[in-house]
């Protein structure tokens, strides 16, 4: 018979997810995946991005979002114009598997100026070109739209760097290959870039875009753990700082 989960610790607090008192429960030490709202399951860094959206935007239940690779029903259930889509490796962009709509990041099949915010979490450690999928990204956005995303970030990496790439069709690696839980597929995804503190700067290189780095600390909100930053990129033409790449369409 499976054990019960051994707590850490928990508290009482608002959880941004179900919109109410709950207790959460740190079911293990590492806080960022077993820090949980015990009515929906919920994780730091999914309340910790509905904060800083609700702070930024509070009427975006009205506007036109899309998200890649959603983990949970919030934003569909709350958002009329939400859509979404998941990355298959076996069929085209635009097309469907199960039901499911498939886009590959770095070549998106919306037109320009689609969408007001565009979400992707934990998405951008695991694209082989994370500057080709932020600039497809900030393409789709409409003038003054957001892209709101999370990915770790390592405080003792001073320099971001691909662990794997793409060598015609196959995956070259090199260094070890990681992988991370992934809602599809064979429920793992492999990790081709690892992020460092030079990472806002390393945006700005490769988009154009200024990013802002906002990190949330609350466990009356029940967010802590690592990795809880969440980015934000602003398409408007005063973010627009540096190279000709990404300039506004
Ligand atoms: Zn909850």
């Amino acid at each position: 018979m499976a054990q019960p989960p051994t707590i850490w610790f928990d508290n009482e607090g608002y959880c941004s997810v179900c919109q109410g008192r709950t207790t959460f429960v740190a079911e293990g030490e590492w806080l960022r995946d077993q820090y949980i709202c015990s009515r929906c399951r919920s994780i730091p860094r999914q309340r910790a991005l509905i904060e800083v959206l609700d702070q930024l935007v509070p009427r975006w239940p009205e506007l036109r979002i899309h998200e890649s690779s959603p983990t949970m029903k919030f934003f569909a259930n709350q958002c009329r114009g939400y859509s979404y889509s998941f990355f298959f490796e076996d069929i085209g962009p635009g097309e469907y598997k199960n039901g499911l709509p498939c886009e590959n990041l770095e070549q998106l099949t919306f037109a320009d100026r689609s969408f007001d915010i565009f979400i992707t979490q934990d998405v951008m450690e695991h694209v082989f070109d994370p500057q080709r999928a932020l600039m497809e990204i900030m393409r789709v956005l409409d003038h003054g739209g957001l892209h709101i995303f999370t990915t770790p970030k390592h405080k003792h990496l001073t320099k971001s760097y691909a662990r794997a790439r793409l060598s015609g069709t196959a995956v070259e690696h090199l260094f070890e290959p990681q992988y991370h839980g992934s809602p599809i597929g064979d429920g793992r995804a492999l990790v081709t870039w690892d992020y460092g503190t030079d990472f806002e700067d390393l945006m700005r290189d490769w988009t154009g875009y200024l990013t802002s780095t906002f990190v949330i600390r609350d466990r009356e909100r029940g967010i802590d753990g690592e990795h809880l930053e969440v980015f934000v990129m602003r398409k408007s033409k005063v973010n627009h700082v540096r190279g000709e790449a990404g300039g506004e369409s």
